[in-house]
């Protein structure tokens, strides 16, 4: 496992998964209904979904799934991650339309990890962004250029959606 240091820990993961909630509560049907965040969402869902295939078709998944169950604390999927996260990226799951993982499988676990890998749709930059050797070991170039390009197309849709979110949620 990497080592890691958390750099948003102002306030707690359950605070985080709250005020997702209660912003999600509060401005989730003005947001969905604004043109924009609609348009930028569409795209966004599209490029997770295409992710998830290629990691899938390129055997990602299944060894991640191997190595979570083979490695204390999943991998890297450790416990603390969780705490990287803010309300936006949360916030992006609920328009999404998706649950936030809030039980947690073991101790040294993730809270969003589950019995087969990320319970989260939209995810964090970090858990896009690493691959560790056995994952570089894995895979060819070609696979490896093909997951980092379409791992790009993710961040930038994620970027967009969180920059929007910042702004019209702080006015
Ligand atoms: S990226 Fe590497 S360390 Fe993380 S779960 Fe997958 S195989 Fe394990
Ligand atoms: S959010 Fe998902 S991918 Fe990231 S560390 Fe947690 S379980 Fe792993």
């Amino acid at each position: 496992m990497p080592d890691f240091s958390l750099y948003s820990n102002e306030i707690s993961i359950e605070e985080k998964i709250a005020l997702a909630k209660y912003l999600w509560e509060k401005h989730g049907k003005d947001l969905a209904s604004d043109s924009e965040i609609d348009r930028l969402l569409g795209l966004y869902k599209k490029e997770i979904s295409k992710s998830y295939e290629l990691m899938e078709r390129f055997g990602v998944v299944t060894e991640c799934a191997m190595c979570a169950a083979e490695v204390p604390g999943g991998g890297c999927c450790g416990a603390g991650i969780e705490d990287w996260y803010d309300e936006f990226v949360l916030l992006l799951n609920l328009l999404l339309e998706r649950k936030i993982p809030t039980e947690r499988l073991g101790e040294k676990d993730c809270l969003f990890l589950g019995p087969i890998g990320c319970q989260l749709f939209a995810r964090h930059h970090f858990c896009i962004n690493y691959l560790c050797s056995r994952i570089n070991d894995l895979l060819n170039p070609a696979e490896l250029s093909d997951l980092r390009a379409q791992s790009g197309k993710e961040l930038f849709l994620c970027w967009q959606l969180e920059q929007i979110l910042r702004t019209r949620l702080n006015n």
